[in-house]
């Protein structure tokens, strides 16, 4: 399988394709662009029903053969066997499927170590990047800024393994203590921890200087494991599949099923739109955003008008506040059917205007009525309602973010098609929401319980780029 640029032009170096493990350490495509398979592999209805008794690391296997072609199989398989175990996930199952009342599911995404959806790509990149550093002789020191979810992620995939290191800037109180405590106990050498003083957006600043720094950036190995990485997007497609095969198990005649997707930076339900064009029969895909909400608004008009930092607000779902959805570029590839032309002329107008309107093109009415695209928006209010009345009827705590995709996809049922709702997160991560919603702590999974305790380890810095520097030539050396 050969990768192209979402711009047409060149993807990695001066090529204009690559493979899988060519693109799997990198960002940005080299023309600006995101890397895009050549073309989506297709899975007929009777492969599909074949898969039902795989286990999840086997179904996984089956997927992401089709995508990484240059991984030799007896490899992507162990790979994909150590990262999908009940050991990490709580149970065999990996990611369940509960049922709230007939048609309604809930599929259980965040049963991993950091209790958030992540995990899910996260712990196999770790092992993929484990594999292809050792292959070409390589190191990785991965530099990123975090508010909660994505450090911890990555953190929890990378830790102990041989050739990469993560330097991970937070800012100073900013997390809640369970999501603080997450990340500093964590004491393995390879795991470096930095607190800054100022907000996530000094963090993502500095990490920005940084890689700017190109000969810098090239003399230490400097990475990230942001949420463009394609292997994230593709480790994700497995549990849309999964999902399908789970909900529609016990059913004479498998349907169609719609899943609703709590969203920021696009990737889950990306993930989604991948898996409905391999063939998995995805009726509606939901895409629920919170207050911040850039995609509803594109999927309602056509207008995509990422705001800035200061219109992007603070919520009580925090991991969907996000200014731009940046794994959007790749389905807008799809609208315009891979015309990479077309996409740069439209990230152009973007970076001169601050928005491009699609609204009555063809390429539009695709998204709805070729992918299947909704949308809705939920606000404080109604994320507390939904937490409270799924708590009523069903005897179920969700957190902030599955809440808002319950909340949406309540609009989106159809009779007939069964809807699963993806759950981001565990309540656990979100405590005071939880307590302001039901009056009550959420419950702790019990590997969990007292983590503030424990010894913690960090570095306290102000945000000076001088510091950093000298910080990541001191452990990255
Ligand atoms: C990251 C995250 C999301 C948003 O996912 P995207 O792939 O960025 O759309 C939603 N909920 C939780 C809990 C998350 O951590």
């Amino acid at each position: 399988m050969r990768y192209l640029s979402t711009r047409g032009g060149a993807v990695v170096g001066n090529s204009l394709n690559a493979d899988f493990t060519d693109i799997l350490l990198g960002g940005l495509a080299a023309d600006g662009g995101l890397a895009m398979p050549e073309h989506i592999p297709t899975v007929d209805s009777e492969t599909l029903n074949g898969w039902r008794s795989l286990s999840y690391a086997s179904l996984a296997f089956e997927v992401l053969q089709r995508f990484a072609t240059d991984i030799p199989l007896h490899t992507l398989q162990s790979l994909i066997d150590r990262s999908y175990t009940a050991e990490s996930f709580g149970s065999p199952a990996i990611a369940p499927l509960a049922t709230l009342e007939p048609g309604l599911h809930l599929l259980k995404l965040s049963e991993g170590p950091t209790l958030a959806f992540k995990d899910m790509a996260m712990q196999l990149l770790g092992n993929l990047f484990e594999w292809v550093l050792a292959e070409r002789g390589q190191v990785l020191n991965i530099l990123g800024a975090t508010s909660g979810d994505t450090g911890s992620a990555a953190e929890y995939a990378m830790r102990g393994k041989q050739g990469v290191r993560v330097v991970m800037l937070s800012p100073v109180g900013r997390m809640s203590p369970f999501q603080t405590a997450q990340m500093f106990s964590l004491l393995d050498d390879n795991i470096v921890n930095v607190a800054v003083d100022g907000v996530f957006d000094t963090c993502q600043d500095l990490v920005k200087a940084v890689s700017n720094d190109a000969p810098f950036k090239a003399r230490w190995s400097i990475g990230t494991v942001n949420s463009i990485n394609w292997a994230r997007v593709v480790a994700q497609v497995v549990y849309y599949v999964h999902g399908w095969l789970r909900a529609t198990d016990a059913l004479d005649a498998p349907g169609p099923v719609s899943f609703a997707v709590p969203s920021g930076n696009f990737g889950n339900v990306l993930a989604g739109h991948l898996a409905r064009r391999m063939g998995v029969p995805i009726a509606r895909l939901v895409v629920a955003t919170n207050e911040n909400d850039v995609l509803d608004e594109f999927f309602r008009t056509g207008r995509y008008a990422p705001r800035s930092a200061v219109r992007t607000w603070q919520t009580s779902s925090p991991s969907m506040d996000i200014s731009k959805a940046s794994n959007f570029e790749r389905f807008v590839f799809d609208l315009f059917e891979g015309d990479g032309a077309k996409v740069a002329e439209l990230w152009q107008t973007l970076d001169k205007t601050g928005q491009f309107d699609l609204g009555g093109t063809a390429a539009f009415a695709r998204a709805a009525t070729e992918f299947g695209f909704v949308s809705g928006r939920s606000s404080h209010a109604e994320r507390l309602a939904t937490i409270r009345s799924a708590f009523t009827r069903y005897g179920v705590a969700v957190d902030p973010h599955t809440a808002d995709g319950l909340n949406i996809a309540e609009r989106w049922r159809e009779a007939g098609v069964p809807m699963v709702v993806l759950e981001t997160a565990q309540p656990a991560k979100f405590a005071q929401t939880m307590v302001e919603a039901l009056g009550v702590e959420p419950a702790r999974p019990t590997a969990h319980v007292g983590i503030e305790n424990r010894a913690q380890r960090f570095v306290r810095m102000p945000a000076d780029l001088t510091q950093l520097k000298a910080l990541i030539v001191q452990r990255c050396g």
